[in-house]
């Protein structure tokens, strides 16, 4: 039998006590099909019964971040929204006019950041890249 992913041990792996909310905030983040801003997952949390408002929820996500279970994404309209952080390496589209975002697969950058350590003397620990332009429905 294939055992079901379970949350708790991604806590429990990082040295964070499990709580009610942690979990929420993992388990939306882990749904999500794109990016969660603290806003919606202050909603998926009161959703499924658990009370929590905007300021714990931002301090629960810098934990997670800080853990490497959540990872910060930055549009260019400036808001911070947060990703699964065990998902593969992927990167987004946005689009412009619906606002739609997209999962973008197959990292073509990881030659580039080796060239970069090699010759520049860098370390890198990511690097976020994001497309933005129209997506199919608009395009119609
Ligand atoms: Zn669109
Ligand atoms: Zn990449």
């Amino acid at each position: 039998m294939i055992k079901k992913h379970d949350c708790k041990e991604e806590l429990r792996q990082v040295n964070l006590k499990v709580t009610p909310a942690r979990l929420g905030v993992l388990a939306a983040l882990e749904s999500a099909s794109s990016p969660l801003d603290t806003g919606n997952l202050t909603s998926y949390l009161s959703g499924h019964g658990i009370k929590v408002d905007r300021v714990t929820v931002f301090r629960i996500i810098n934990i997670l971040t800080d853990r490497g279970l959540a990872k910060p994404v930055l549009f260019d309209d400036g808001k911070l929204r947060y990703d699964y952080g065990s998902r593969p390496e992927h990167h987004h589209f946005v689009c412009e006019k619906c606002g739609r975002v997209e999962m973008v697969s197959n990292c073509v950058l990881k030659p580039l950041e080796k060239k970069l350590q090699k010759t520049k003397g860098f370390f890198i620990r990511r690097h976020s890249l994001e497309f933005f332009g129209l997506c199919a429905k608009c395009l119609k």
